[in-house]
């Protein structure tokens, strides 16, 4: 994907000290019911976009980064100072998935489907609202 003329978000973590933008609009966006996500963000799901990690970039606090690496999937990125959960990515560095509250203002893209429904949190009634569901990991 190539840089779009004119995009440009920017975002962060809670204590300010990790700074990043990204320079193209984001491929696409979801909500994730999974357990792992429930750990991590504290709460029912977790939304992510999926970006071009070329289109990145730290602009401060990239040493402050740490992860969690399970023995399957992504990494789960976060800043060690505050703990606030910023992306996940793929083990080769290839695939990346931006947390959408970790951004500034509006990234421009909406949530289009809801995966991993069959862990969720008993709870919280997953919302009425259209968008297709998948029981394991969304098909790619
Ligand atoms: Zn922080
Ligand atoms: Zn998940």
């Amino acid at each position: 994907m190539s840089e779009q003329d004119g995009y440009m978000v920017q975002g962060g973590c809670l204590c300010g000290a990790v700074r990043f933008s990204l320079h193209a609009k984001p491929i696409v966006a979801g909500y994730c019911h999974c357990s792992r996500c429930q750990r991590r963000t504290g709460t029912a799901s977790g939304v992510s976009v999926m970006v071009d990690p070329e289109q990145v970039t730290w602009m401060s606090g990239e040493r402050l980064i740490t992860g969690w690496a399970p023995p399957d999937g992504h990494v789960k990125c976060f800043c060690s100072v505050c703990g606030a959960h910023l992306f996940s990515r793929s083990p080769d560095h290839r695939r990346m998935a931006i947390r959408m509250a970790a951004f500034d203002s509006d990234p421009g893209i909406r949530p289009s489907y809801r995966q991993f429904v069959d862990y969720a949190a008993s709870w919280e009634p997953i919302p009425e609202d259209g968008l297709p569901r998948d029981g394991g990991a969304r098909p790619r």
